[in-house]
Formats: structure tokens, sequence, C-alpha cells
């Protein structure tokens, strides 16, 4: 197999995976290392998953569903992530392609996902977006509402698998890390999607179970997203 730049970098983040694990005491089983593709065609991806890579993210709906539904034919068994802000009007095709949903934030969101999923009987995993900063520009909810938010989704009938943190750019991201692990363990949600390619090691010290990668994968992004 030809060697191919993205794919020497996944291994090198699968063996800091392991690492990192090991030095906080926790099995590396316990840490899916989500490859954050967006911006990157499928050109890109395909090598990736070539190399067995199957979990995969992406921040817009509307490039997931012209990339992914290709991708997906090759290799039926991708677990793919939303990772960025859903809006309500898109929510059926967010049911439709994705197979769990990081950021549900909003009563909005959680309302149109409950009737999406009636309708197309199909299940996403659902994660809840907190705000660990309570940055303005930022989705999420808010720290102080993310358990009042959880019993509205469960009231709603939606299943909430775990919760999702994007800390502020310039803070120590320990103590965001540490904030939503502790929101995690008090609501008794087992999943917890935090750290990207400059702290998942400290995210996996503080008890991410996912770990969302893209740049110390597929290399420097050509426009933000
Ligand atoms: C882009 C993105 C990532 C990956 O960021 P890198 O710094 O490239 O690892 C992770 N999570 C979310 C929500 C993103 O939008």
């Amino acid at each position: 197999m030809p060697s191919d730049a993205a794919v020497d970098r996944l291994e090198a983040v699968k063996a800091a995976i392991v690492t990192a694990a090991g030095q906080a005491g926790r099995a590396s089983s316990e840490v899916t290392l989500v490859a954050v593709s967006k911006t990157f065609p499928p050109e890109s991806i395909l090598p990736v998953l070539r190399a067995g890579q199957r979990v995969f993210g992406e921040n817009r709906v509307q490039e997931a569903k012209a990339k992914w539904p290709g991708l997906k034919a090759l290799y039926p068994d991708v677990e793919l992530h939303l990772i960025g802000p859903l809006q309500s009007n898109k929510a059926g095709e967010a049911v439709e392609l994705f197979d769990v949903i990081e950021t549900v934030d909003r009563p909005k969101i959680a309302q149109a996902l409950a009737q999406e999923i009636a309708r197309q009987g199909r299940s996403p995993q659902l994660f809840v977006q907190v705000n660990t900063g309570a940055e303005p520009q930022k989705a999420g909810v808010l720290p102080d509402e993310a358990d009042q938010f959880l019993a509205e989704c469960r009231s709603l009938g939606l299943k909430i698998s775990g919760l999702m943190c994007i800390p502020p750019a310039e803070e120590e991201p320990a103590l965001h890390f540490a904030l939503l692990e502790k929101i995690a363990r008090r609501n008794r949600l087992e999943i917890i999607s935090m750290g990207m390619s400059a702290d998942f090691e400290t995210a996996i010290k503080f008890g991410a179970t996912h770990v969302r990668l893209g740049s110390a994968i597929f290399g420097t992004r050509d426009y933000p997203a």
C-alpha cells in the first residue's frame, strides 16, 4: 500500500491515544477516535478509510451529504458524527445521514429531532453540546442549564447518551474538561466527547470517551470551517 501522510498521522495519533490512556490508568479501548474530515474531499478521506478508520466527524450537513453517501456505500460500517451546529430545518437530513449527532443544544432542535426520529424510524445516538465557557458566539447549553435541558429531552422521548464541548480557544482546556465530566457524571451519562488535535491528551486524562481530531490527521485545513 502506498504511504499517505494522513495515514501516517492517523497511526501516530492512535499511538498517542494509547499512551495518554495508559498514563491516565485507562484502557485505550475506552477512547474512540473521531477523525474530523470537514473541508477534505473524498480523495483525502479514502486512504484513511482503507487504513481501517471507521468513525468520522463532519460539521456541516450539506457538506456531509455531498461526500458521505458515496463513501458509506463503499464502507457501510462507517459511523458518521455531526459535530457542528444543527438548524431545525436540517433535522430530517441529519437524522437520515448521521449515526451520532453530538450537537443537540436547544429545545427547538430537540423537538425537531424527536419528530424526525419518529417519522423516519431511524435513531442516531444523541449527545448534548455544553457551552462550558458560556461564550456568546458558541453553540451549546449553558453549564447551569444542562440538567434541566437533559430532563426536557427525556420528556420529549429523546435518549441522550453523552455530552460534548469545545472549550474557549484561549483558555486552559482542563477546567472545561473537568466541568463537562462533572455534568456527565451527575447525569449518569457515560459518553464524553471532548479534546481536539491540540488538547486530546489532556481530555483523555479528564475522562474523554471520544476525541475529535481533524488537523492532526488530515493536515492544515485550507479554509476555516
Ligand atoms: C474542526 C473541529 C474539530 C477538529 O479540530 P482540529 O483542531 O482540527 O482537531 C473538533 N471538533 C469540532 C466541533 C470541530 O468543529
